[in-house]
């Protein structure tokens, strides 16, 4: 099968004094080799927390997986021990983060800290695993040579080319990256977004893009989930979104309708806050928010509609229950 990571009803709660911060609320997600999917939404709608649970690096205490399944290559990886667990992180799946420094070692060169990952991954002696190393860093445009510099000596763009070595050292299945270009800009963005495309084509990496930039998903994502209050509310192909977004919320988000060929800019703002989340709301979790919510959607949460093949919406608008107030 070309299915890389397929995720099944995650839930994932974190216990604060609080209250409970149901975080991720029934999850599913399937992303084959080679493609990109993009999760979208605002800050605190949970998309960090699945990636974090993807690897099972959800902080326990507090936070905890409380259901669900996820499967890497068909392995169900949620009751494996912490060793093998271990073993996959940074091998079949790694992670790179918003901010290059908090991933990079400042008192080590960047071609040993490439070459620590391939170390622990393969068996190569040092001088082969440096010799390696360079190469990553030819990959993703760094010359070889610059292997023996500390981090402090490259610029932003570079720095997180250097995270995306360390992250690609082992040839994971699965790349996870968390807004990857935010801290960088435009110019350095666009390359880097085209970098991991091409790495994407040329070792047919499935990648996980989280973001809250539709430019960003625009230009290098396959599939897009939009997350709210930790539930994907809408999932669909790239073309399908642009052309056709159809939750309330993915409304929102685009403001108008965009079109694929446009600039299109970050997310616009929503009326109104993300709900609390020790106190989500009843029903359909974006009913305060919404213009078009009635009784029904307080009372009744919505389930997947599938509109358009591979096109799915958690809105009662198409389920029929909803008459929406004029336009979507
Ligand atoms: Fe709005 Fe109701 Fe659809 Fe929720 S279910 S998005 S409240 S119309």
């Amino acid at each position: 099968s070309n299915e890389f990571l397929n995720i099944k009803n995650l839930h994932i709660h974190y216990v604060t004094e609080e209250g409970t911060v149901k975080a991720v609320n029934g999850v599913n997600m399937e992303i084959n080799k080679g493609e990109t999917l993009g999760l979208v939404g605002e800050t605190g709608a949970g998309k960090t927390t699945t990636a974090l649970g993807i690897l099972r690096l959800v902080p326990n205490p507090p936070g905890k997986i409380i259901d669900g399944e996820i499967f890497l290559e068909g392995q169900s990886i949620l009751e494996l021990p912490e060793d093998e667990m271990r073993m996959i992180r940074g091998n079949k799946v790694s992670m790179i983060f918003q901010d290059p420094m908090t991933a990079l070692n400042p008192v080590m060169t960047v071609g040993e800290q490439i070459s620590e990952v391939i170390e622990i991954h393969e068996k190569l002696s040092n001088k082969e695993a440096f010799e390696k190393a360079k190469k990553m860093l030819e990959l993703v445009g760094i010359p070889g040579a610059r292997a023996v510099d500390y981090p402090h000596q490259f610029s932003g763009g570079m720095k997180q080319r250097v995270v995306i070595a360390i992250a690609l050292a082992c040839n994971p299945g699965l790349l996870i990256a968390d807004e990857p270009t935010t801290a960088l800009d435009v110019t350095i963005q666009a390359q880097v977004l085209e970098l991991m495309n091409n790495l994407k084509n040329e070792f047919n990496t499935a990648m996980l893009l989280i973001t809250h930039d539709l430019g960003v998903v625009a230009e290098v994502c396959d599939k897009v989930a939009i997350m709210y209050a930790g539930e994907i509310v809408e999932y669909s192909k790239i073309e399908d979104l642009f052309e056709n977004p159809s939750h309330p919320y993915t409304r929102g988000l685009f403001g108008s309708i965009p079109n694929l060929d446009e600039e299109v800019d970050r997310l616009k703002p929503i009326k109104g806050l993300m709900p609390d989340p020790t106190n989500l709301p009843s029903g359909c979790k974006f009913h305060p928010r919404c213009p078009h919510a009635t009784e029904y959607c307080k009372e009744n949460h919505p389930e997947d509609t599938e509109i358009a093949p591979e096109h799915k919406v958690k809105c009662h608008i198409y389920t029929g229950q909803v008459k929406p107030k004029g336009e979507i």
